[in-house]
């Protein structure tokens, strides 16, 4: 049995606004109408037969087998889906959530923690930072870092603290030398930004050791990690995966410094809008309050479907299934690797992903003044030459210039992709020659 860290640990990590949270006044008395025989005025439920929905049929690919399956949902099932429902989620996805975290990553149900699910992991992400970044507060991201998380960062007009990232992921030693210099007049930060899989931009995944030294830190200068890895099913590289934060804090003397954002949008439907978090009780309680005042809970249909799904195939079914989501996104990154050795060779400069869907690389302008910069050569020069692709300065917590650029593979067929690298290798040419 794992130790985990007590209530009054957090008091310090959470914000001003989520100690100011307050559990919904009708919500937080829901439970009681689970009591056998209570007659239960209490909810503002519509009636749910006056709902013109009778069924709900789905054809899903079944991973286990070449037909598909046929699932029906029907009767108290899809009463339950079109109703009002806990906000933290519906007990049978969170249940289904509790086997797979043990499975995948040893974590039991219960053993300080326990899980939430979301509109899709970013929404699960800005109230995670909500609940314990208060305004202007200094906060550690990697960097390059995932450009959807700036916003929230910048809107608490928060101080951001670069750690730099190579391939092997997030820098430990850049971590430690941020905190062993850090003010003694300064507020420490009390969070860690991460994405430790196919990392969105870099496409990097961290070493086991770089995560171990990183969860070590958290330790010694007291700060959660904020694992946001919804590349971790995308893994397609050789060799056994590093373990993820969630499971390697287990093997520490107390748990509780992680909380981990799962996503279901890159291996079953981003329009479904489900992800999922766990961490410690008291971070999760304040989440689950904002979740009540902001959208009341995340929609029941879509969890019921989601759940039917997983539960026809179950686990055996959900491994095959992700297994064959990676396999295809290892094609893919192939496929892109090849036309970049075959167009760009000596224009750009890469790292191959192991996980996700991006190719962050770097653009070999040879500018005069040896400060190449991607930005105007991708916004515009590229764009004009018909491809487009992200310039790495939106990545960067402090905008500055780089000659970095992300390229996401996921989508294009091996023409196309052709002709993109050739585009680009024609703008690339132009500029050099400029
Ligand atoms: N984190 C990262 C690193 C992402 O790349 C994305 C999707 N672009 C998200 C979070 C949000 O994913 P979701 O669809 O689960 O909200």
């Amino acid at each position: 049995m794992v130790k985990a860290l007590p209530a009054e640990f957090y008091q310090t990590f959470l914000s001003d606004a989520a100690k100011e949270r307050k559990p919904s006044p009708i919500r937080g008395l829901y439970p009681l109408e689970a009591k056998p025989g209570v007659i239960s005025l209490l909810a503002g439920k519509p009636n749910s037969t006056t709902f013109p929905l009778d069924g709900v049929k789905l054809t899903a690919r079944d991973p286990s087998s070449s037909s598909p399956v046929e699932i029906e949902i029907g009767g108290a099932q899809l009463q339950e889906g079109l109703q009002y429902g806990p906000t933290a989620g519906l007990p049978c996805l969170l249940e289904w959530v509790y086997g797979l975290q043990e499975l995948e990553h040893g974590r039991k149900k219960g053993e300080g923690w326990r899980a939430s699910i979301g509109s899709g992991s970013q929404d699960l992400i800005y109230k995670a930072i909500n609940a314990i970044v208060n305004p202007g507060e200094p906060v550690l991201v990697e960097s390059p870092v995932y450009a959807g998380v700036l916003p929230m960062f910048e809107a608490l007009h928060c101080e951001m603290i670069e750690v730099d990232t190579d391939a092997y992921g997030i820098s430990a030693d850049s971590l430690r030398k941020v905190l062993e210099n850090w003010p003694a007049s300064k507020p420490k930060p009390k969070v860690l930004y991460t994405v430790p899989y196919g990392c969105n931009p870099t496409g990097m995944t961290a070493t086991q050791e770089r995560r171990e030294a990183v969860l070590a830190l958290a330790r010694e200068h007291n700060f959660l990690i904020l694992e946001d890895d919804p590349y971790y099913y995308l893994y397609y590289g050789i060799g056994a995966r590093a373990p993820s934060y969630f499971a390697l804090e287990a093997q520490q003397p107390e748990v509780g410094r992680v909380l981990r954002f799962d996503s279901l949008s890159k291996i079953l439907s981003s329009g479904i809008r489900i992800g999922f978090l766990c961490g410690p009780e008291p971070i999760m309680t304040v989440i689950d309050m904002h979740t009540a005042v902001a959208s009341l809970q995340t929609p029941s249909l879509t969890q019921t479907i989601t759940y039917a799904i997983l539960n026809a195939w179950g686990y055996v079914g959900f491994k095959k299934h992700t297994e064959s989501v990676s396999q295809f996104y290892r094609e893919k990154r192939d496929v892109f690797e090849s036309a970049m050795k075959k167009h760009l060779n000596g224009l750009a400069e890469w790292t191959s992903p192991e996980a996700g869907m991006f190719i962050w690389f770097k653009l070999v302008l040879n500018s005069p003044d040896g400060e190449d910069d991607s930005e105007a050569l991708v916004r515009t020069k590229a764009y004009e030459r018909g491809v487009l692709a992200l310039p790495g300065t939106i990545f960067l917590p402090n905008g500055r210039k780089t000659a970095y650029v992300r390229a996401a593979f996921s989508l294009l067929p091996e023409p196309d992709v052709n002709e993109a690298v050739k585009r680009l290798r024609d703008t690339i040419l132009d500029a050099r020659q400029a």
